[in-house]
């Protein structure tokens, strides 16, 4: 292969730049198998060019960075990282090179590599004294804090040695992930990317209260230093740990090349029984002694190996297309697939991302597709490979969980129900329409909203104000006192007017500012319901789509369900937002040039807020041009028009109170 310098220095750039995303920012801008992909390229340009290497190499120290934001804890022992194979054939060379190198007897332990952070903690006494990052190998972070929040971490040992630092792998469980991201998905906060990443962002927290809530977990791999004891195989220090209370790898010993093989298909497996994510297999010379003779290279220990896990692929046949909707109402097509087992896990189903990628691969139900699982990824579709049935598969025009019409987001692929009831987003739903910047009713959040739903009180917005404190007090965690406190908040909350309403329903791009434009524009929700989109479009900041939006929503038989229910149950639909005076009522204003004492968008809004409207074209009907700086050919034409022309001052004087 021809390599160039400047493929070289361009590649050691690239690679520095993914690992500060992914060690220090705890946010991956590629996948691990593409950045190991990346890897090996600069490993073999390195080979065949040793004079290239750069000291900030990838391949020449270990990933991380210490941030300033923790205090260094210089590590007695070095952190290092491993040495990576893809395949058998490199596994078994490991072994031959072991064998050439070590004499006497000898054998290996294999163990699951879990993708998760590195850590380093210390005992002393047999009790939790201190906690760090791996860092840059060299220098971590201080997490003791942090670590203390996590329950599978013991504070005190039984029979630990006087001063013990144990190295361990801190990582979010899949049943946490999953709890976590169903709940932010409710509060419609971002969703964490992968349990790793998701790991490593709240062990490195300056705040320990937000680390706790994260509920991590640890299981320790090695012993760093044990004082006073001296111990002969890496397997007895697994079976020390576990004796003084630490959560340790599982582990098996291996003597060939292909019991390490096989230990590593069994581990590869059995992924699916472990509550972490893996990303490979240990292979671990197991005698210290041979260990301490091999010693290591500048970035790790030559006496280790850690086999990566390729993606794996498999064909079958598309049996069924379903239409998941997700608590944002975003609907997911997922195929149904015949079973396969890949990556250690049965797989039936497979995603398909959204309409556009079908359209794409042209998949339909019947053809047989290439499946993928990387890693504990869910697996996807990667493409048709054999066609059998005619076309691709088409979306539902209507949601198929509530019958609601769906539409596409103006800026994206995705497609979306727009149903006020739908079961599938009654949490999100109702959690908006009660938080602060819309109905703003105090004592709502996400899990009180949860605990009602689970108690199957309210099922959407408007039975809120159906509830009574009788049936709330019987809520987990509500109690009598609470229960009238929300049911007096709930009364409250129904005098907050039009443009909290209108913010509470969650139309799309009708958030708190358009909303307020709105309620400006209408006396009440009666008046609003009945404009065409003609009339809305006439408004300032409200174009075709947000027309088009508010009137598909309000012509829906759910939205309609929900303005009666609120309606009776005596929810104002009253502007709060009056005209402060209505001297520009009736008057169209034209804006051209640089204004200098407002923006576009304030002197616009001063014109509604006194009722008139400001245009973006000057006709016969246009009252006023206010022009700027170097108006354009509005002015000529106003002027040819006989429409009279404000400076910034004249206008300042027809709005001053
Ligand atoms: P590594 O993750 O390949 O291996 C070393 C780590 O394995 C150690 O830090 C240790 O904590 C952990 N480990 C887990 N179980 C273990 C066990 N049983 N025994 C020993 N160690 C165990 O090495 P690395 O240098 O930290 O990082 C490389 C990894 O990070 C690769 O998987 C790479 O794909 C990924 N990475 C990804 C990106 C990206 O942009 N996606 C960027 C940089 C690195």
């Amino acid at each position: 292969m021809d390599y160039t310098k400047e493929n070289y220095n361009a590649l050691v750039e690239r690679l520095l730049e993914l690992s500060v995303a992914y060690y220090d920012n705890d946010a991956p801008l590629v996948s691990d198998f593409e950045y190991d992909h990346m890897n090996n390229e600069l490993k073999a340009m390195e080979a065949a060019h040793p004079e290239w290497v750069r000291p900030d190499s990838p391949t020449q120290h270990v990933g991380g960075h210490v941030s300033d934001a923790f205090a260094p804890v210089a590590h007695e022992v070095p952190l290092e990282s491993l040495q990576d194979v893809f395949s058998f054939e490199e596994v078994a060379g490991f072994v031959e090179r072991m064998d050439g190198a070590v004499s006497g007897s000898h054998d290996y332990v294999a163990e699951p590599k879990i993708d998760g952070l590195s850590v380093a903690v210390e005992y002393r006494s047999g009790v939790f004294y201190r906690g760090a990052t791996r860092g840059n190998g060299e220098v971590g972070e201080d997490v003791t804090e942090n670590l203390r929040t996590i329950r599978s971490l013991p504070q005190k040992l039984k029979n630990a040695p006087a001063r013990l630092i144990v190295r361990g792998e801190v990582y979010m469980s899949h049943e946490t992930f999953q709890t976590i991201n169903a709940r932010r998905e409710v509060e419609g906060q971002p969703l964490l990317a992968n349990p790793r990443n998701a790991a490593a962002g709240s062990l490195r927290q300056q705040d320990p209260a937000i680390c706790a809530q994260r509920m991590l977990d640890v299981i320790f791999f090695n012993i760093q230093l044990a004082e006073g004891v001296d111990y002969t195989s890496h397997y007895e220090t697994l079976e020390a740990m576990a004796a003084m209370g630490l959560p340790v790898v599982a582990h098996t010993i291996c003597r060939t090349a292909q019991d390490c093989v096989d230990a590593i298909n069994a581990i590869g497996e059995g992924r699916e029984g472990y509550p972490f994510d893996i990303d490979g297999a240990v292979i671990k010379l197991n005698d210290l002694g041979q260990r301490l003779l091999l010693g290591s290279t500048a970035k790790y220990p030559r006496w280790a190996v850690a086999y990566k896990y390729p993606p794996e692929k498999k064909p079958s046949r598309v049996v069924d297309i379903l239409i998941q909707v997700g608590r944002t109402g975003v609907l997911t097509p997922k195929a149904v697939i015949e079973p396969i087992r890949l990556a250690g896990t049965t797989v039936t189903n497979a995603t398909l991302h959204n309409q556009d990628f079908i359209e794409n691969l042209g998949v339909n139900v019947g053809d047989t597709v290439l499946v993928q699982k990387a890693g504990e990824i869910i697996p996807e579709v990667l493409q048709v490979v054999k066609k059998d049935s005619d076309g691709f598969f088409r979306f539902p025009t209507v949601c198929p969980v509530c019958g609601a019409g769906v539409v596409r987001d103006e800026d994206g692929a995705a497609i979306r129900c727009t149903g006020a009831e739908c079961p599938a987003q009654r949490l999100r739903n109702i959690v908006h329409f009660a938080s602060k910047d819309a109905m703003d009713i105090d004592g709502l959040g996400p899990a009180v909203v949860e605990a009602l739903d689970r108690a199957g009180l309210a099922k959407t917005p408007a039975e809120l104000y159906y509830l009574d404190a009788q049936s709330v007090a019987t809520v987990e965690r509500m109690g009598k006192k609470s229960a009238e406190k929300l049911i007096a908040n709930l009364e409250e909350s129904k005098s907050r007017g039009l443009a909290r309403l209108l913010c509470a329903f969650g139309i799309r791009q009708v958030g708190t500012k358009a909303a307020k434009v709105l309620a400006r524009n209408f006396t009440s929700l009666d008046e609003l319901m009945a404009a065409g989109e003609e009339r809305l479009t006439q408004i300032a900041d409200v174009g075709p789509i947000t027309a088009k939006y508010l009137t598909d929503w309000f012509a829906s038989d759910q939205s309609r369900h929900q303005v009666e229910l609120l309606r009776q149950a005596g929810v104002s639909f009253d502007s709060r937002e009056e005209l402060e005076d209505s001297r520009f009522a009736g008057m169209t204003f034209v804006l051209t040039g640089a204004l200098e004492r407002f923006t576009r968008s304030e002197a616009e809004e001063i014109i509604e807020r006194f009722g008139g409207k400001a245009s973006g074209s000057v006709s016969k009907k246009t009252s006023y041009v206010l022009a700027g700086a170097n108006p354009g050919s509005k002015l000529t034409k106003a002027q040819t028009l006989g429409i009279p022309i404000l400076t910034e001052d004249e206008f300042a004087k027809l709005i001053e109170p």
